[in-house]
């Protein structure tokens, strides 16, 4: 394979900056860039032996660097590889880059490096896709799941079923070898048993799936509540919670300004805090088309009551706006003294939470009841949990080959009939690790990356 070049470090002013190579001729290569004062070749040295030294270009010096050598297959890539961790600033970085293609390397495609992983069996596709996750989760639940993705936990679950589906298809060849033996009635029903308990395992995979979307993307939340309730209040406990990684940003869906703050670990998009503080505005008081058009994009609704208040008209209102949504029922201002009608709450929600968002006291209990509307309590981010459209899609696609042939079976079709649908489930299980995926679908994991990684 040729020699790769990129810089993998963000193109920004950093303290340190990494352009990595990976390729049979990557000591060669960076020999041309980087010279180590105490004279040793990249070439010559060991794997993971870090030498210290300068890098230059036909006009000179212009950086310290630390060169690292990996040696095949015990790098990265699987490939000799050598890591060039110069000052991190973008001028020291493209003039790096610009040496290293000129002393013989091509620029790496994005996702290159992650490719050749790939292709040189040191991880599956699954894991491929986690290194995307890992660099880009925030969350600690994220970071979690994608670590998980990457020591091949996704890749053991899906290995595990696909076994089971593997044991399967070589019953029904068996059968199929000796058909005047034909199924006993009691391995029919074995293999219709075996088949329902596999689907009823994809169903619980793609279950999970859901709930480890909210932990990465984040939650659609909208505070609502007549004014005054306390949601402002509550709002800025929820941002002041972990103050330093709160962030503002324009919404990705719609042209609005979301805070994405973390309850707990559960990353909440609250969406245009502006358009929530309706107190100031009568016109906006009666604004109950108002209200529904924010309910209506939202995936948990936190409905805030007064307890120091009776109950109103526009806190009936809201009970009747929220339909299906996840949804907890805060209860605010528990440090006063109650007027509000608890029943009321009772009869209308499943999940109510009492607290003072003044004082921040049951705060935790908001948490856990935000973990539990959205079922976010029973997902083990270490487990192994699905990520990405692409996996959801290959599961997806199995179930409906396993349900075919459960019905099959059932309905008496041929065993050829049966034996098809299974083998299709199969083929979905070996696209979605890779080991036998067309170059399309390889390519699409890959497009997504950014060079460098
Ligand atoms: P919003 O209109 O729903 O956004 O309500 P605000 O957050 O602006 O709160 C209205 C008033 O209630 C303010 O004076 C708050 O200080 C007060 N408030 C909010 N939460 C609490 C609470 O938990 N306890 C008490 N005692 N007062 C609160």
């Amino acid at each position: 394979m040729d020699t790769i070049a990129a810089i993998s470090t963000p193109l920004s002013p950093g303290a340190l900056g990494v352009v990595r190579l990976s390729g049979e001729e990557a000591p060669e290569i960076a020999g041309r860039v980087f010279a180590a004062k105490s004279g040793k070749r990249l070439a010559d040295v060991p794997g993971y032996t870090c030498l210290f030294g300068e890098v230059y270009d036909r006009d000179g010096t212009f950086d310290t660097c630390v060169a690292t050598r990996f040696r095949a297959p015990k790098s990265y890539t699987g490939e000799d590889v050598v890591e060039l961790s110069c000052h991190g600033g973008p001028a020291v970085l493209r003039r790096l880059l610009a040496a290293c293609y000129a002393a013989g390397a091509r620029a790496a495609k994005p996702g290159e490096f992650t490719r050749r992983a790939f292709l040189n069996g040191k991880m599956d596709l699954t894991q491929a896709e986690s290194v995307m996750e890992m660099v880009s989760a925030e969350g600690a639940s994220a970071l979690q799941a994608a670590h998980a993705g990457m020591e091949g936990k996704v890749s053991a679950r899906i290995t595990k079923l696909r076994d089971k589906l593997l044991a399967l298809d070589a019953h029904l060849a068996a059968w199929a070898d000796f058909p005047d033996e034909g199924i006993e009635e009691v391995e029919g029903k074995d293999l219709f048993e075996n088949l329902r308990e596999l689907e009823g395992e994809l169903s619980a995979l793609l279950s999970e799936f859901d709930a480890g979307q909210l932990l990465r993307g984040g939650v659609r939340t909208v505070l609502a509540g007549r004014p005054n309730v306390g949601k402002s209040t509550l709002m800025n406990l929820l941002s002041g919670y972990e103050k330093s990684i709160v962030t503002s940003y324009p919404g990705t869906t719609r042209d609005v300004v979301e805070e994405r703050v973390f309850l707990g670990d559960v990353p909440l998009l609250l969406a245009d805090t502006a358009g929530l503080r309706d107190a100031d505005d009568p016109v906006e008081q009666l604004g109950v088309a108002r209200t529904r058009q924010k309910l209506s994009g939202a995936q948990l609704i936190l409905a805030v009551f007064d307890a120091s208040q009776p109950l109103t008209e526009e806190d009936e209102e809201l009970v009747g706006l929220i339909g299906g949504t996840p949804c907890v029922a805060v209860l605010n201002k528990n440090d006063l003294p109650s007027l509000f009608p608890t029943y009321f709450l009772e009869k209308h929600f499943k999940t109510i939470v009492t607290l003072s968002a003044k004082s921040g006291e049951g705060f935790q209990d908001l948490q856990k009841a935000v973990k539990e509307v959205l079922h976010l309590e029973k997902l083990d981010p270490n487990a192994g949990v699905l990520f990405t459209q692409r996996q959801r899609a290959a599961v997806e696609r199995a179930k409906v080959h396993v349900h075919a042939a459960a019905e099959a079976l059932a309905g008496g079709m041929t065993l050829d009939g049966v034996t098809i649908d299974v083998e299709s489930a199969l083929s979905a299980f070996y696209e979605l690790t890779g080991e036998k995926a067309s170059e399309a679908v390889i390519d699409t994991v890959f497009e997504t990356f950014c060079v460098g990684k």
